[in-house]
């Protein structure tokens, strides 16, 4: 690890909703910044204004807030490195560019986009479909390299339209080491000569990258894996300028549940599930659901995130977001990309869940639900129903019966259970339980028991339909803490109405 403070950013380009690739590759530096008394920092990329898409900066912040993700330094928070959006940036990268030029490390390049369209086609009729602008045809376009410097200066003094571009070194083999992928060794007579300055007078990604992440004292890039094939480029931007270069970690991909492909923001909604912290609705109206609507906590959300391509190395599970910043190092992050399960995710909801006490449940219950129920009552709804649920709004889909009365009766049950006979047995039973006394699980339960063996019948004859006549259903939590929870009298009166209707 290098000796300087740790320093690292999630850069996003507001481009669009974040998918949850990026709300790991946000947790991932969130935690390595605390694990190392660090500095988490957010900037937004917004050097591309052809994809800026209104909103996206917002929903990103909102989104990174649910999430728990904190910045010490960013839009809205500030810090000394400021500003942390790039358009507000915008005059400090001329100058830089400008000094790759003056070195000769970099050029002027004045080929309008129809001249190199008009290459690429000759290039493709030739049979070289992926023409480059790199080291061997940059000789035969028009550039500060091929034309004289009286022509170059005349050009510049008329306004022409340029761009600035890297001169690619021939034939070198950049080598880096990456913490998680280990050495990284690209020859640059593969690499293009990349944009570095446009000619809407905004730097591209990558210079404005590099000369902020060298302005902000960046020490550590932790990022995706599609950024791998830019490294070797930012390494000699670096080289260039004579700065450190951070180190580099690039994360596994998010791939699909079958492993078939990269996890992209159409999967989610076409498997079932969000690919989406929180709902995004597009300009055109169309709805891309979110972890948090779907009423997902959002600490489960990060526990299950975080294990997508990391591992603590033990059989614990369960952790919240300031235990993972005890233990992420990124040794531990993998190569391989990371399968995402859907019925795992669901599994750590319904732990985080659990994990609750009634009375928290209780509360949110309340809070979700406009209706003003009782708290109390809340509470034992919740104590019933809680194996059963894995969302908050469950509680009441699952619990129906324990507010309103059964308004249909389980068809299964009822063919399977409900006989000729079952309505007066159920009619002694009701005996029974008009004279259990106090209306409680115990003895409810004993006074079961007791008329069991009177009639020397088994569970299975008697208490599924006395769970069909209070509940409409065929299973669900202990019947005698559902009978207790409704009371004698609500019990006896949805029997009543159960046989009437079953009979009719
Ligand atoms: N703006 C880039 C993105 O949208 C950031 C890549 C990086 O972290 O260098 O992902």
């Amino acid at each position: 690890m290098s000796e300087k403070p740790v320093r690292v950013r999630f850069a996003p380009s507001p481009t669009g909703p974040l998918h949850m690739g990026g709300v790991r590759t946000a947790l991932y530096n969130y935690l390595f910044a605390k694990k190392n008394n660090g500095t988490f920092i957010i900037r937004i990329e917004d050097t591309d204004q052809t994809r800026f898409v209104p909103g996206a900066q917002e929903y990103i912040l909102d989104a990174l807030n649910w999430c728990g993700i904190h910045a010490t330094e960013g839009p809205g928070i500030g810090g000394n490195f400021g500003p942390y959006v790039q358009s507000e940036r915008k005059e400090l990268y001329r100058p830089y560019a400008e000094q790759l030029v003056n070195e000769e490390k970099a050029y002027f390049a004045f080929d309008t986009a129809e001249e190199l369209d008009a290459m690429r086609d000759r290039a493709k009729q030739m049979g070289m479909p992926n023409w480059q602008y790199n080291h061997v045809t940059r000789s035969g376009m028009r550039n500060s390299l091929t034309l004289p410097q009286d022509q170059v200066d005349q050009l510049l003094a008329n306004g022409t339209p340029y761009v600035i571009r890297m001169k690619m070194p021939r034939n070198r083999d950049v080598r880096f080491e990456d913490s998680i992928r280990g050495w990284v060794v690209v020859n640059t007579n593969n690499l293009d000569d990349k944009v570095l300055f446009k000619s809407d007078g905004m730097p591209t990604y990558h210079l404005a990258n590099i000369v902020d992440d060298h302005l902000m004292e960046i020490s550590h890039v932790i990022r995706g894996e599609e950024w791998l094939p830019s490294a070797p480029l930012h390494y000699l931007l670096y080289e260039a300028f004579g700065w450190d270069c951070p180190v580099f970690a690039h994360l596994p991909l998010l791939l699909r549940p079958d492993g078939n492909g990269k996890l992209s923001k159409r999967d989610g909604d076409r498997l079932g599930f969000p690919v989406f912290p929180t709902d995004w609705t597009t300009a055109e109206g169309e709805l891309y659901s979110g972890y948090r609507e779907k009423g997902y906590f959002n600490g489960a959300f990060i526990n299950m995130l975080a294990f997508l391509g990391w591992n603590p190395g033990t059989t614990q599970e369960i952790f919240s977001i300031e235990e993972l910043a005890e233990v992420f190092t990124l040794d531990r992050v993998s190569k391989a990309g990371a399968k995402f399960d859907p019925d795992k995710t669901k599994w750590f909801q319904q732990q985080y869940l659990r994990n609750k006490t009634n009375e928290e449940l209780a509360t949110l219950l309340k809070e979700s639900t406009g209706e003003q129920y009782d708290l109390n009552k809340l509470t034992e709804i919740v104590h019933l129903m809680k194996e059963r649920a894995t969302f908050i709004k469950d509680f009441l889909i699952e619990g129906d019966y324990l507010v309103n009365r059964p308004t249909s009766y389980d068809e299964q049950t009822v063919a399977k259970k409900w006989k000729a006979e079952s309505a007066v047995l159920m009619n002694e039973w009701m005996d029974r339980l008009e004279k259990v006394e106090p209306f409680d699980h115990v003895s409810i339960e004993q006074a079961f028991q007791l008329f069991l063996s009177d009639k020397q019948m088994g569970v299975g004859a008697v208490l599924p339909l006395f769970r069909l006549l209070v509940t409409g259903t065929g299973m669900g939590p202990s019947m005698f803490d559902i009978a207790a929870f409704l009371g004698k009298e609500e019990c006896l009166g949805r029997m009543n109405k159960g046989i009437e209707v079953l009979n009719a």
